[in-house]
């Protein structure tokens, strides 16, 4: 995808966000919206970079680039929430266009991609932008809603509860 594809698939993923974890829609809110789709929006366009800065859609396409990101705020403390926006980049990339990304670059420059993706220049862009974040936002209201509860009813039957 472009760049206005990414912020908008950014965008809507944060406000996705930002309602699933604070849904009642008040100051607190706004202020998730903001605290993680800063971050997350930077994080989107980061790997682009690579259309300057390397060879595109493998230097700073793959998984070793969003493990070392999604690690950074273990060891430094900051840049928390900027892998989502890099893992939401690599996501658009592969489902949402028809040119993949190569995940195991340096190591494997084979480029992924899902059969359902569009051209980049594609008047169906938008609409598959919109169509991956919504897919998106529904894998992670599972995981908000469901895995605690899963976590939750395991740990009743562990202590026999
Ligand atoms: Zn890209």
């Amino acid at each position: 995808m472009n760049k206005k594809g990414h912020v908008l698939n950014a965008v809507l993923l944060s406000l996705g966000i930002g309602y699933l974890l604070e849904p009642a829609g008040d100051l607190e809110t706004f202020r998730t919206i903001i605290m993680i789709g800063v971050p997350v929006t930077l994080g989107a366009l980061f790997p682009d970079v690579d259309t300057a800065f390397g060879k595109h859609r493998k230097t700073l396409h793959n998984l070793p680039i969003l493990a070392a990101f999604l690690l950074f705020p273990f060891y430094f403390g900051n840049l928390e929430y900027v892998w989502i926006g890099i893992a939401t980049h690599y996501v658009l990339d592969v489902a949402g266009s028809k040119r993949g990304i190569a995940l195991f670059y340096p190591l494997w420059k084979r480029e992924f991609g899902l059969p359902i993706g569009v051209a980049v220049s594609s008047n169906y862009a938008t609409l598959a932008t919109i169509g991956v974040t919504i897919l998106e936002l529904f894998l992670i209201a599972l995981v908000i809603y469901q895995i605690p509860q899963v976590g939750l009813e395991f740990g009743q039957q562990a202590f026999g509860l």
